[in-house]
Parts: structure tokens; C-alpha cells; sequence
């Protein structure tokens, strides 16, 4: 198993003591909200599953070629869940969640507020 941040270079904080047997939590650090992604990879010629690391900011299984078949083309694959077999395989990146604030819906309402009015500065004149 590896931890690595994808964000390191931007960020000071490498968010290690986020727990890491929930999708989403805050890290006690920086009090970011942190999703845990896990993947694999998996050799594109044969499917075996092959053991991931990080380099370079990239997904890529840690042999140059297949153990199974020796092929060299391989795909990373998103674990929904993670469990005790593909832990083995998986990396763990931790990527910071940005809760964007809902802007939308306040433009609405000043829109409504402002048609408004002229009816009803109409209706008492
Ligand atoms: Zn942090
Ligand atoms: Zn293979």
C-alpha cells in the first residue's frame, strides 16, 4: 500500500492523518474535506490485476510488463470500495473536495425580488 498526494507540490499539507476506511472525511490537519480514491491497474491484454504506484503524478503498475502474459498496455480502474484483496494493489490517492457554493440559486431569487417590485409601485399608483 502507498500513500501519496497527488498535491504535494501545491500544497503543504500531505493530509496523512485523514482516515482512510471512509470516502469522505475532514482532515484533522488543514480541515479539508478529503476524498480517499483507491486504484488498481490491470493489464489491458489479459485483465490480471497488477500492483499500482504513483510516479510522477501518474497511475501506472509497478512492473514494466505482465507477469501473466507479458504485455506492456495496462488501464487504471477506479475501486468504488476498497477490501482486503485489492489493498494489496490499490494506491490511495487523497484528493481535496471543494463544496462550491450554490450561486444559482441566489441569482434566482434577486431576479424574482427585482420583477417584482415595478408591479407592484404600478398597482398603488
Ligand atoms: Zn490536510
Ligand atoms: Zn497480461
Amino acid at each position: 500500500m502507498f500513500l501519496i498526494d497527488f498535491f504535494r507540490h501545491q500544497q503543504t499539507c500531505t493530509h496523512k492523518h485523514v482516515a482512510i476506511d471512509q470516502q469522505y472525511s475532514y482532515c484533522p490537519d488543514c480541515g479539508e474535506l478529503i476524498e480517499n480514491e483507491w486504484f488498481i491497474t490491470r493489464c489491458a491484454c489479459c485483465g490480471i490485476k497488477q500492483k499500482a504506484i504513483i510516479k510522477n503524478g501518474e497511475i501506472i503498475p509497478v512492473d514494466n510488463f505482465c507477469r501473466n502474459c507479458g504485455g506492456h498496455e495496462y488501464i487504471v480502474e477506479k475501486l468504488e470500495k476498497i477490501n482486503f484483496i485489492d489493498i494489496n494493489y490499490a494506491v490511495l490517492v487523497k484528493t481535496v473536495v471543494h463544496e462550491e457554493p450554490p450561486m444559482e440559486d441566489v441569482t434566482q431569487c434577486w431576479e424574482e425580488k427585482s420583477t417584482n417590485i415595478p408591479k407592484l409601485l404600478q398597482l398603488f399608483r
